[in-house]
């Protein structure tokens, strides 16, 4: 047990969860919309041979506060852990709005995403997904550098 390691209530995922294993909050606890644009890419990337494997998605606020704690010690000050890392009042994934997916599925979304309303927000995050129902239509949306960048992340 390493202080990284959380407990399944808080959204903490074990190894090759996939977007279907309701039995994980951090799967189950997600949006249900941007969960069900997950499952339907996933089973048509499983045609190509692709696994969506999550490897972080919904947190609570406790986790993403240990998370955020961890991110000042590893980058230094607050300014550069808010690079990476959101505070559990701002963070998309407390909200349930965001997925961190593994390898494989990154490299299909970064190709096929867009079509399920699925992209990539943040330039430095290549694993991090929301969904943007507008891009089956108008593509994605221009990512922003960091989450630094993005008007959400600022708190009044
Ligand atoms: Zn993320």
């Amino acid at each position: 047990m390493g202080r990284t390691e959380f407990s399944k209530g808080d959204g903490a995922l074990p190894d090759k969860v996939t977007v279907f294993d309701d039995d994980y909050p951090g799967v189950a606890n997600l949006d249900a919309a941007l969960l069900a644009a997950l499952r339907t890419a996933a089973t048509d990337a499983a045609e190509d041979g692709v696994k969506f494997f999550v490897n972080s998605g919904w947190r609570s606020p406790e986790y993403q506060k240990r998370l955020l704690r961890e991110a000042v010690i590893k980058h230094g000050s607050v300014e550069e852990a808010a690079r990476w890392v959101a505070t559990p009042e701002t963070s998309p994934h407390v909200s349930g709005n965001a997925i961190d997916v593994g390898f494989e599925a990154r490299a299909w979304l970064a190709t096929h995403g867009a079509r399920y309303g699925l992209c990539q927000i943040y330039a430095n995050e290549p694993w991090h997904y929301e969904l943007r129902p507008q891009a089956v239509t108008d593509g994605c949306p221009p990512m922003y550098a960091d989450p630094s960048q993005d008007p959400r992340m600022r708190r009044a």
